[in-house]
């Protein structure tokens, strides 16, 4: 059925209940949660209210399937099959997964297929990589011969948020597949649907029993759950600083790492001799994807001074033309995903007017979309004051701060202003400026003249500062979802 069609009906997919060694089982809680479409209101599904019980079944299940299980005994080449299986599985339910995408999160279709490509892709690289994960040998004492070896931490605890929950779903358990662990995921409560399906689709890819446990719940029951399981030997979170806090307290009760991914409010560095023309698509793009909640959202345009009014009209009249609508209408960006996220959204706007700030440019809502619906429409404000909210904070919508800069040393200081350090763009034609700019920025990730490129599954991935630490993403990843072990052996 297709979304429209199903938020036209009122149709409501059932709970399956919590996904364990392969089979969906109930929750003892009994309990659901509604699952509401953002594009109406509408609810369009219930999922399992999963518990403390659930996150120690599936806990359980997954050390089995580590310790005496089919899975722990694959070999690297053997893991990495069921990978790539896995990721022509999702091509092939490509338009399946992308309306189940669109309908949980409201975004444009464009966007779902695009996040159900790159959640493919995860599955093709990490599949690719499994195999290629080398050790080193290192010269050491006369009678010794010294090696390493990356090997798997066990089991492993993931805690994703709703924004992008296929690509999610795709860049956490793709690596700690890869490596070997055996994973429980606790999917965001606001968007999991496609985290569940998938779960069944690696069944029929032909992972063992327990490799993949999901259990969705509520942060505080079934995610707190999962951060003070005693079992977990690492945990992988995205979200908000004040859980990301969270988290990391319960890893370091049970002294395990953890990767942090924590947002950002990250800067687009323009100066005066940009190519406007190359650039424009990608500094509207960059705050508008995903209706702004991206954590890695281009939410800062920072202008060389002498050129601001040029380049910021240009961007302004852009900016003035989008439309927020309906996942159908496939219009420049979705509803936000829930109430309390408008609520957040249209408060940092209001706060903003009532300290003065100007509204630059405002892109409008589509006409005919549900009245239920969570729709915000684009704004861009102008000269914003350093020390506002709207300058440092992260708003997780589409609002475009844009700051004015005098020359290069004090671009660098804006740019890097803020708590946050976790993507930055630089644009100029100036081949040794952008080097010189884009190398003093603290940012896990520097774009030259383009951001964010092509979803970037190859390319390591994390915050410096506030923003986190970790990396996902790229070969980087691997290392992070596994634990080196040295080996040496006396010889005569
Ligand atoms: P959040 O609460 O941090 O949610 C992220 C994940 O953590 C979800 O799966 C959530 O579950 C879970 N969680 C919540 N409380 C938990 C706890 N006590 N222990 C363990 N896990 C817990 O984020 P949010 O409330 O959805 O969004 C709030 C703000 O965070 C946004 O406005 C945005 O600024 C930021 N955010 C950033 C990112 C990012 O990509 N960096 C992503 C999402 C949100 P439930 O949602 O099911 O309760
Ligand atoms: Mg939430």
């Amino acid at each position: 059925m297709n979304i429209q069609n199903r938020l036209e009906t009122g149709s409501v997919i059932a709970a399956k209940g919590v996904f364990i060694d392969n089979e969906w089982t109930p929750s003892p809680s009994e309990k659901t949660i509604d699952v509401i479409a953002p594009a109406t209101g509408a609810v369009v599904a219930r999922i399992a209210a999963g518990n403390a019980d659930d996150i120690d079944r599936a806990y359980q299940a997954a050390r089995r399937a580590f310790e005496d299980g089919a899975w722990g005994k694959l070999t690297a080449v053997e893991r990495g099959r069921l990978l790539t299986r896995l990721s022509r599985l999702i091509e092939d339910h490509a338009d399946e997964l992308t309306a189940l995408e669109a309908l949980d999160t409201g975004k444009p279709l464009k966007q779902a297929r695009a996040d159900i490509v790159s959640c493919a892709r995860y599955f093709e690289f990490y599949g690719g990589a499994a195999d290629k994960v080398h050790g080193e040998t290192i010269p050491f004492l006369n009678g010794y011969l010294a090696l390493t070896e990356r090997v798997p931490h066990g089991v492993t605890g993931q805690i994703i948020p709703w924004n992008y929950p296929a690509q999610m779903f795709g860049r956490t358990l793709g690596p700690a597949l890869a490596m070997g662990n055996a994973t429980v995921m606790k999917p965001a409560e606001d968007a999991c649907l496609t985290p569940l399906r998938l779960a069944e689709l690696a069944v029929e890819a032909g992972f063992p029993e327990g490799a993949i446990n999901i259990v969705p719940g509520l942060g505080e029951d079934a995610g707190a759950a999962l951060t003070a399981h005693p079992g977990f030997d690492f945990l992988s979170f995205t979200g908000s600083p004040e859980v990301g806090t969270m988290v990391q307290i319960a890893a370091a009760k049970n002294h395990i790492g953890c990767t942090l991914e924590l947002g950002g409010k990250s800067p687009q560095v323009v100066f005066g001799d940009v190519d406007l023309d190359a650039a424009l698509p990608s500094l509207v793009n960059a705050i508008v994807q995903n209706a702004g909640q991206t954590c890695s959202a281009g939410s800062r345009l920072l202008v060389e001074k002498s050129a601001y009014d040029r380049i910021v009209g240009t961007v302004a009249e852009r900016f003035a033309k989008l439309q927020a609508g309906t996942p159908e209408m496939d219009l420049d960006l979705g509803p936000v995903i829930n109430a309390g996220q408008k609520r957040r959204v249209e408060r940092f706007c209001h706060n903003a007017d009532s300290d003065g700030i100007e509204i630059i440019a405002q892109g409008s809502v589509a006409k005919d979309v549900p009245e239920g619906g969570f729709y915000v429409a684009p704004k861009m404000f102008g000269h914003v004051p350093r020390d506002n909210a709207l300058a440092r904070d992260e708003v997780f919508g589409p609002v475009l701060s844009v700051i004015p800069f005098e020359d290069e040393a004090d671009a660098v200081a804006l740019a890097n202003g803020t708590d946050y350090g976790l993507v930055a763009g630089v644009w100029t034609q100036n081949a040794n400026r952008a080097m010189r700019v884009g190398r003093k920025i603290r940012a896990g990730q520097v774009f030259v003249n383009a951001y964010g490129a092509g979803g970037g599954i190859e390319l390591p991935f994390g915050g410096m500062k506030k923003s986190g630490h970790g990396r996902e993403k790229g070969f980087e990843a691997l290392k992070d979802l596994s634990a080196l072990r040295t080996m040496v052996v006396k010889h005569d």
